[in-house]
């Protein structure tokens, strides 16, 4: 591909004489365009240019084990990177409040199609700016300051937004939390007692930190019973939702959220589905979904992102294809073996196993703490986050856990003995750092690290580099 070197910021195009009268300008295409625009970055901001190419290196040669993360397309960024940033189109579909929106109109419809395909939706809402302002959305539609909603406590695996004090959500609402069993799973008697005593008018599930199936049905009655709405927040497992490999909440929740960058391999942002009770009445004038798409515009949210919205329905287009159930299946699998080989190697996981992409340890019995577990791997090319877990009585940065998960070992290709080997990795290093007691000896980073860089070059990342 060849694209001459651009022109200073702001100067006119020299191509020679006017173009007549009645002629429109020629808009480059879009690969001549992304070329151009990355040789303008190098040449006028050669800083950012050198942090950009750090980052994707570091991407390139690490292994990425964060469960709140995966990669994207290379397709779904040039979305994300498109003139569709430069897009004003406040309002809907249909209904916006500038001139110039009928590219932005078919996006965003185009989203929508795609978004209820991938979740057999009744009705989606794709312009949430993340998948915590699709829940503070959600929350300020169905609540009054004050009210009273149900969510997992944030050191049980639930969200900020779910009813943490350190978010509005718990301190606009009175939030009463319901926790795990001592075995690190949901207790739904529990559950349904805390709903009969509190009455809450909001029922939030979902986690960011369970690895287990959670039984959105049963939810579901213990909403009806009580008469309060259901939330289900999927973003950490939407992946394995649209594949049909975890139960679906969409038609058991009355409202369901989840992030895009997740596990469906999409851009930073949001999204919010209907199912059955897409149409039902909601609280005030209006429909359920009515309501939703007024509570993000313009009760919480301003204009949309269009480049978002764009690289959102490039994501759920390939959420919906075939080659997506191959891939959620290759993450379930992967996660398997992850948390099979780490029993293997004497690790103690919350829950013994997992039902999703997700492993959580518990370090306790390694006497080590996250932070440092965290730090160790990651100087070895593995990353991977410190979390807390049940029972866990450290501080919220040293944490007695950390989270693995497979979302971006299986984009990668990764089968089960590779994910297996990935595990094993963890092992070592864990074990390593323990006869070092807490100091990881050079020897085991350099092997760990050669052995990282192997992984890396048999797995490269999907579509980056060809
Ligand atoms: C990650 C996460 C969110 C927040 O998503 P952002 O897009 O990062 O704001 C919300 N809920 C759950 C359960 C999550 O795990």
């Amino acid at each position: 591909m060849t694209f001459t070197l651009p022109a200073p910021l702001g100067a006119p195009v020299e191509d020679g004489a006017p173009p007549a009268a009645g002629v429109r300008p020629q808009a480059p295409d879009m690969i001549t365009f992304a070329g151009h625009a990355a040789a303008r970055l190098r040449r006028t901001d050669a800083v950012l240019y050198e942090l950009l190419n750090r980052e994707a290196a570091r991407q390139n040669s690490t292994l990425m084990m964060v469960a709140a993360s995966s990669v994207a397309d290379p397709s779904v960024l040039a979305c994300g990177g498109s003139t569709l940033g430069n897009l004003t189109a406040e309002g809907y579909p249909g209904g916006r409040y500038h001139a110039g929106c009928s590219v932005a109109d078919e996006i965003e419809r185009l989203a929508i199609e795609r978004a209820c395909a991938a979740f057999s939706a009744q009705d989606a809402i794709v312009q949430p700016h993340s998948g915590s302002s699709a829940n503070l959305a959600v929350l300020t539609a169905l609540l009054a300051p004050g009210d009273t909603l149900l969510g997992l406590d944030l050191d049980c695996g639930g969200h900020l937004t779910h009813g943490s004090p350190a978010s509005v959500s718990g301190r606009y609402y009175n939030a009463v939390g319901y926790r795990l069993t001592p075995e690190g799973l949901l207790d739904y008697d529990r559950i349904r007692d805390l709903a009969l005593a509190h009455r809450p008018k909001l029922i939030v599930c979902g986690a960011s930190a369970y690895p287990r199936s959670i039984d959105f049905a049963r939810f579901r009655e213990i909403a009806d019973e009580t008469n309060a709405y259901l939330l289900a927040d999927i973003s950490h497992i939407a992946g394995l939702v649209a594949a049909g490999l975890h139960p679906s909440p969409v038609d058991h929740a009355h409202i369901t959220t989840t992030s895009t960058y997740k596990q469906l391999y999409g851009p930073r942002g949001g999204l919010i589905l209907l199912g059955r009770d897409a149409r039902k009445s909601g609280p005030e004038r209006g429909t359920l979904a009515s309501t939703m798409r007024r509570a993000v515009f313009p009760f919480t949210q301003g204009t949309p992102d269009l480049a978002s919205v764009a690289a959102k329905a490039r994501a759920l287009d390939f959420v919906a294809g075939p080659e997506f159930a191959e891939l959620a299946k290759r993450l379930a699998d992967g996660a398997q073996a992850i948390a099979e080989r780490l029993s293997e190697r004497g690790l103690r996981l919350v829950t013994g196993g997992t039902d999703t992409h997700m492993v959580l340890i518990d370090l306790r019995p390694a006497g080590l703490t996250g932070d440092v577990a965290e730090q160790a791997l990651e100087s070895c090319g593995i990353v991977v986050n410190r979390n807390r877990v049940p029972g866990d009585t450290t501080p919220v940065r040293t944490t007695a856990g950390l989270r693995l998960g497979s979302n971006t070992l299986a984009a990668r290709g990764m089968d089960r003995n590779a994910a297996g080997e990935c595990a094993d990795l963890v092992a070592d290093v864990l074990d390593a750092l323990r006869a070092g007691s807490g100091v990881l000896p050079a020897e085991a980073r350099a092997a760990a690290r050669a052995r990282v860089d192997g992984l890396c070059a048999r797995h490269p990342l999907p579509g980056y580099l060809s």
